[in-house]
């Protein structure tokens, strides 16, 4: 067909600047590769195996081999996967594990729990602090065991990991809810008794199996998985701010390529599926959103942060446990408020910070200090900044940080901050964007059946 071809050609010839201008646009270069749920899941499986193997694989110029002991790591998301446990205890060659659960899960589980073999359950006492670990630590020598799993809530878990890790023990994870990262991750958070921070312990070695058993997390008041989305947004912001400054990952060096991906993915998960699984919560079902938020919460966060590094969101939310009246609020509602500072601190624009307050907003995140029970005033606020600052939080960039970057205005100068610290904050709670994007919004009901 003659017509046919030089219509075609024509056509060829007439779109060609737009196809060029197209092709360029799909080969423009991008620091940073989009993942697919499916790539991101096999990068997830290497990291969570070990953390620095990235990076070691960079040093070594592809030398480097695989160990045949990465094999033994594994994470399930599922319905009913609580009931792996004893199974999962079994393949890491334990027959003795001391399973850690607080009164109330023991109760609600107490058939699935009975139901591992050789298992002992010790009640967790309800906060990670020094003297919990060393009692779990104890108890697990005294009674010879073999494995450590937790089944539980943030602090339940990070208390498992550091009574573990030392004594060499496998460990098994087992959240029942998601409201932080703390199941995949290898950091442990440590507390005052009276629940203030301590101190962050990283042990280089992740959990040996993670269980997330969905139609339990699902069974969970809302407000959890509203706090783990609280957690998980922060993953992508400090993930830019580290990678901006070079700052060391807890995992050790630079922030890595696939860490920071993993944390945008998580970012774009719950922005997408945020609602959606809230509202799934709220009915208790199990629903693909509800999932797809129980992973970006507890797996795409924990490998996030681990391989991207944390900043200004995490310091202040330790910040804010100096003040007893936040105690009541759980991490990722602190750590959402931390958030919004965040980005304000760090002058992003103004269109950023409303799509992060919208969603905050929709999915039912704290926005003001109001929201998280602190009285906004300088003489309440100059403790949180002072322990938001302090030698050492992640608030801090690298000591290698140039002058150039310093100046860049990409991220906190803390030591304004620490030098004019009530005033800081008063500046924070009273600049014109927070007072326009955050201050004067008022929160929307949700609705359990929307
Ligand atoms: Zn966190």
């Amino acid at each position: 067909m003659p017509g046919g071809r030089r219509g075609g050609a024509s056509e060829r010839t007439s779109t060609r600047p737009k196809d060029l201008a197209g092709r360029r646009a799909r080969h423009a270069p991008t620091r940073i590769p989009r993942l697919t749920t499916a790539r991101a899941s096999s990068i997830a499986s290497l990291i969570f195996s070990d953390p620095g193997l990235l990076d070691r694989r960079r040093r070594s110029a592809g030398k480097y081999r695989f160990s045949r002991r990465w094999a033994r790591y594994q994470w399930v998301r599922k319905p009913g996967a609580l009931g792996r446990l004893g199974d999962e205890v079994a393949r890491l060659n334990a027959s003795q594990p001391l399973v850690l659960c607080d009164l109330a899960v023991q109760e609600a589980l107490a058939t699935q729990l009975e139901a591992v073999h050789g298992a002992t359950i010790v009640p967790f006492n309800g906060e990670a602090s020094p003297g919990e670990i060393t009692r779990i630590g104890d108890a697990a020598r005294d009674m010879r065991a073999d494995a450590i799993a937790a089944v539980g809530g943030g602090k339940s878990m990070d208390t498992a990991k550091a009574a573990a890790h030392p004594a060499r023990l496998p460990l098994v994870i087992v959240p029942t809810i998601a409201s932080t990262d703390a199941p995949t991750s290898a950091l442990v958070v440590v507390y005052n008794d009276d629940g203030s921070f301590l101190e962050y312990r990283f042990f280089g070695r992740n959990p040996d199996a993670v269980l997330v058993d969905s139609e339990i997390i699902a069974r969970a008041p809302v407000r959890f998985l509203v706090a783990g989305i609280g957690d998980g947004l922060s993953t992508h912001f400090e993930a830019q701010a580290s990678a901006s400054t070079r700052k060391v990952t807890m995992a050790g060096g630079p922030p890595l390529l696939a860490g920071i991906a993993l944390a945008r993915l998580c970012y774009e998960t719950l922005r997408a599926d945020g609602v959606a699984a809230r509202h799934a919560g709220e009915l208790g079902v199990v629903t693909a959103a509800f999932e797809r938020v129980v992973e970006a919460n507890t797996l795409l966060s924990g490998l996030g942060f681990e391989s991207a590094g944390l900043a200004a969101a995490h310091a202040i939310h330790n910040g804010l446990t100096v003040l007893h009246e936040t105690h009541s609020y759980w991490h990722g509602e602190k750590v959402a408020f931390g958030v919004l500072s965040l980005l304000v601190l760090e002058g992003r624009s103004q269109e950023l910070t409303d799509e992060v307050v919208d969603f905050c907003l929709r999915v039912g995140l704290p926005v003001t200090l109001e929201d998280i029970g602190v009285h906004a005033d300088a003489e309440t606020l100059a403790p949180v900044a002072t322990a938001a600052c302090a030698e050492g939080e992640t608030i801090h960039m690298s000591r290698s940080q140039s002058r150039r970057t310093w100046s860049s205005q990409r991220c906190w100068r803390p030591t304004r901050l620490v030098m004019n610290g009530a005033s800081s904050w008063n500046a924070l709670r009273c600049c014109p964007r927070l007072a326009c994007c955050i201050g004067k919004r008022t929160r929307e009901p949700m609705s359990a059946t929307a």
